[in-house]
């Protein structure tokens, strides 16, 4: 059986995010659950907008998920390969070179909406006469080279007539997309650069792609480029292509962009993981969970499961979900980040606080409430100063809390939220937080018994 070869081709003209990072995903899950391949391809045609910045983020960002790739192809280093495939395409009628500039073909565009008919490219190029093409050059034109589409000949100002390209999708099951109305698409610029949609399909031939898995706003595209591969009698890869995502509330994700890049929310302090699992199995028949170790969710990919429905995205539901995580995290695991953040207290700490973590950093905070020094918020001062004076002696463990605070409740008659909420007020200045049986050995009587006297300690 031939191996699965699956790739993810971004252009490096900006930082990836959490949209096309699902993109990536789903690729590498369905290489890993089969044995198979994974490219990382950086479609860097684009001179202009492409930045080498880029090119290391993308892999730094790629790294840091956990998202490994066996091969790595850029575009750019394989320009020959595009030039002898555009030979070949000339050869057999498929490519031509055009001569129009972009007003003349403006005004072409404009005659023909007035009379009724489609924008659509009429193909004047295919009928220049090998001296004519000579004379246009001569006045310097260089020319930009279109595919020409097999879909009759509506482009000479005939009605178009449909022409369908289908497919079985993975995602969206059987797919008929009329290239009818399309203009032959432009595949290689006047300064002579190739454009990706010819470039990805020779990389996919070349590379033995077996299955083509992206966004749903490359449906079109993959009409034009079935027909690619059928001229360049290559098989055709397989396509699956998976719905974008929204907002929570149903708007455009575009304009949130940036700040759902990988870089950002790595800055944020989530887990690789959380993101991971979030893009593996948002849109999908599955639950959201979270998994440390991949595998169950490697194991569990099917493109059967993935829907046609947009999968929303909710910001709260990735801190959810690595808070879901981190309560899981043995110490360790997060050992060093903790020790990098300043947290001590060893593997009781981290028992005693993970619960409370949306992200790592919050140990931190946790770690200044235990050692101070915090702002004691003193509400019932009697009963405080009585609750001071029954602290016991140390050394203090985890039953001190529930002692103490037995002895309280004898003293006082206070019980419930009554005992416990001015206690945590005054030990922690704060509403809410960790277990206070796990916390108080780690903030120590003396400090306590301070903060209980309504000192900052
Ligand atoms: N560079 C293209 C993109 O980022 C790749 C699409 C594809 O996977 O073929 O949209």
């Amino acid at each position: 059986m031939t191996k699965n070869v699956l790739r993810f081709a971004p252009s490096p003209t900006g930082r990836l995010h959490i949209g096309n990072i699902r993109t990536a995903v789903l690729n590498w899950l369905f290489a890993r659950q089969t044995g198979g391949k994974f490219i990382l391809r950086l479609d860097d045609t684009d001179r202009e907008r492409s930045r080498e910045e880029f090119v290391t983020a993308i892999r730094e960002d790629l790294h840091w998920l956990g998202l490994g790739w066996d091969r790595e192809e850029r575009q750019t280093a394989r320009i020959s390969r595009y030039d002898a495939a555009a030979e070949r395409l000339e050869a057999v009628g498929r490519l031509y070179p055009c001569y129009e500039t972009e007003d003349e073909l403006e005004r072409r565009r404009k005659l023909q909406r007035a009379r009724g008919l489609p924008p659509i490219y009429d193909r004047a190029a295919l009928a220049l006469a090998p001296d004519e093409r000579r004379r246009l050059e001569r006045e310097g034109r260089r020319p930009h080279w279109r595919f020409r589409l097999d879909n009759s000949d509506a482009a000479h100002g005939a009605a178009p007539v449909p022409t369908l390209v289908d497919w079985a999708d993975l995602v969206r099951g059987d797919q008929a997309i009329d290239v009818g109305s399309l203009s032959d698409p432009v595949v290689r610029r006047e300064d002579g650069t190739y454009l990706y949609t010819f470039t990805s399909v020779v990389d996919d031939i070349d590379m033995s792609v077996t299955h083509v898995v992206r966004g749903e706003d490359h449906v079109t595209n993959t009409a034009v480029q079935l027909q690619i591969f059928d001229a360049l009698g290559a098989d055709r890869p397989r396509f699956a292509h998976h719905s974008l995502l929204v907002a929570a509330d149903g708007s455009a994700l575009s304009k949130r962009l940036g700040a759902l890049s990988i870089e950002s929310l790595r800055a944020e302090g989530l887990e690789p993981q959380a993101v991971v699992c979030l893009a593996a199995l948002l849109g999908t028949s599955d639950a959201i969970e979270v998994h440390s170790d991949l595998a169950p969710v490697i194991a569990g990919f099917a493109f059967d499961k993935i829907s046609r429905a947009p999968g929303r995205f909710d910001h709260s539901e990735l801190l959810q979900l690595n808070a879901r995580l981190l309560a899981k995290l043995s110490f360790a695991e997060v050992a060093d980040r903790l020790a990098a953040n300043g947290v001590g207290g060893g593997a009781a700490f981290w028992e005693a606080t993970r619960a409370n973590c949306t992200v790592l950093g919050d140990a931190a905070r946790w770690w200044r409430v235990a050692t101070g020094p915090v702002a004691p918020v003193i509400e019932m001062r009697d009963f405080i100063e009585k609750a001071a004076a029954l602290l016991p002696p140390e050394p203090w463990d985890g039953e001190t809390w529930r002692a103490w605070t037995q002895a309280v409740k004898e003293a006082t008659g206070a019980k419930g939220r009554a005992l416990f909420h001015p206690l945590r007020l005054a030990l922690t200045g704060l509403d809410a937080g960790p277990e206070l049986a796990r916390l108080l050995p780690f903030i120590g009587r003396e400090r306590a018994k301070a903060r209980l006297a309504g000192k900052t300690a």
